[in-house]
């Protein structure tokens, strides 16, 4: 019997969590527990780490998982690292639900970096209006180049003091191409530090970027160990061996 644990998160595990709902196979849902109100999924779900490698391989083996499907996002690398090691552990099989990463398009003009001191480190001397389109947990080293104004988004008002002041816009994506045309334009926003994340919910802000002429520092993802990857959920539904009614 097939017993799936989503390691969950994404808009792409909210759609895998829908397929598999619908075609009857029992899974569990997994957030990690970041935001305070995340969405309701149709399957049993539980929040919060599992404690490591060790918890989550005690965890597949006490809930009979047979099935790990990690739909983290592309940068919840701790995440990622760690059910390739349990599921090593656990003996039980495992694949990345991974959308591929943006590419540049025509009239992009990207700053490449390995990770956010990079990217803080690649901003200009002069003072510009800068958004950080990243998550709270990574902001700090921009602290280091206190002469920008920052635009910070967030799916939840901030619980801590920032490290730097900031205009911190509270809001849950997706967002629109229009939406963030008018949201740069109205802050004269200069530069974009976005995380190479893939997809289309996330996407708007880097095709704003190029429309307005604006360069966008563009984090890389990290390096993960080599594990079993599909790019859709089809591919995930066929690996669990069930047929779906999508297309991709
Ligand atoms: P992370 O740094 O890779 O993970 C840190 C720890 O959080 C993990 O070691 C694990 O704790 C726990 N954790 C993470 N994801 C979990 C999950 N789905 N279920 C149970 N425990 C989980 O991850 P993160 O970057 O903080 O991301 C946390 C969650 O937010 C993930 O579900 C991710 O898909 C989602 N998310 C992240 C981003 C992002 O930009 N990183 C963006 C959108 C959504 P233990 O070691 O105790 O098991």
């Amino acid at each position: 019997m097939t017993r799936a644990l989503i390691l969950g998160g994404t808009a792409d595990a909210s759609l895998l969590a829908a397929e598999i709902a619908r075609a009857g196979v029992d899974a569990v849902y997994s957030y990690g527990g970041r935001t305070r109100a995340p969405a309701d999924q149709p399957l049993p779900t539980r929040i919060g780490g599992f404690g490591g490698v060790s918890g989550l391989a005690d965890y597949i083996r006490r809930e009979a998982i047979t099935h790990v499907i990690d739909a983290t996002h592309p940068f919840a690398a701790e995440m990622s690292r760690n059910a390739v090691a349990a599921c090593a552990e656990a003996g039980t099989p495992l694949i990345a639900l991974e959308r591929a990463p943006w590419t540049r398009a025509t009239g992009d003009h990207w700053i490449e970096t390995r990770d956010v001191n990079a990217a803080a480190a690649a901003l200009p001397e002069a003072p510009a209006n800068v958004f950080l389109a990243i998550g709270r947990q990574h902001i700090a080293p921009f602290a280091s180049r206190p002469q920008h104004a920052y635009t910070l988004r967030f799916v939840d008002p901030p619980e801590a003091p920032l490290p730097f002041a900031a205009d911190v816009i509270v809001s849950r994506g997706p967002f629109t191409l229009e939406g963030e045309l008018v949201m740069m334009r109205t802050r004269g926003i200069a530069w974009i530090v976005a995380r190479n994340s893939g997809g289309e919910g996330a996407r708007a802000k880097i095709d704003a970027a190029r429309m307005l002429g604006l360069p966008v520092i563009m984090i890389s993802r990290p390096q993960l160990p080599e594990r079993l990857r599909a790019e859709s959920v089809t591919e995930v539904m066929q690996w669990l061996g069930h047929r779906t009614c999508l297309g991709a």
